[in-house]
């Protein structure tokens, strides 16, 4: 018999190696990203501007400490950071409440009940169908 592969954890996989790969100062102490695709777009811009801010503004070197979601929300804890940092940081984690996190998306978002979730309709109806 065949075995079945899940490539959406791949694909996953391949994201989270992807950004830690790409912004290897951030994550020098955080190897994992536990939340869905929906938010990498996110992530990625964060660390983006986080990378700008210490090579060209000279502010100190962000390092992740744990990456998750929480409570519906993204949760990007850091070992230190400045004043600046923070409020990017707190300003994206805010963000990620009205983004899919599963595909992205910013329509139709909803924030599940109970085991919290900020998920669009679409992928909340193929969520509950797994
Ligand atoms: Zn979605």
């Amino acid at each position: 018999m065949r075995k079945e592969y899940d490539f959406s954890k791949m694909k996953r996989r391949y994201r989270v190696a992807s950004l830690i790969k790409k912004y290897p100062k951030i994550f020098k102490n955080c190897k994992t990203i536990q939340t869905g695709n929906g938010w990498y777009w996110l992530l990625d811009k964060l660390c983006a501007q986080l990378t700008i801010d210490s090579s060209v503004c000279k502010y100190p070197q962000v390092e992740a400490i744990q990456v998750k979601e929480k409570f519906g929300t993204l949760r990007f804890y850091v070992k230190q950071a400045n004043p600046h940092a923070y409020g990017i940081i707190l300003f994206v984690e805010g963000l990620s409440a009205y983004i899919c996190e599963e595909c992205g998306s910013i329509d139709n978002v909803v924030t599940t009940k109970g085991c919290i979730k900020t998920i669009c309709k679409p992928c909340l109806k193929r969520w509950k169908n797994e």
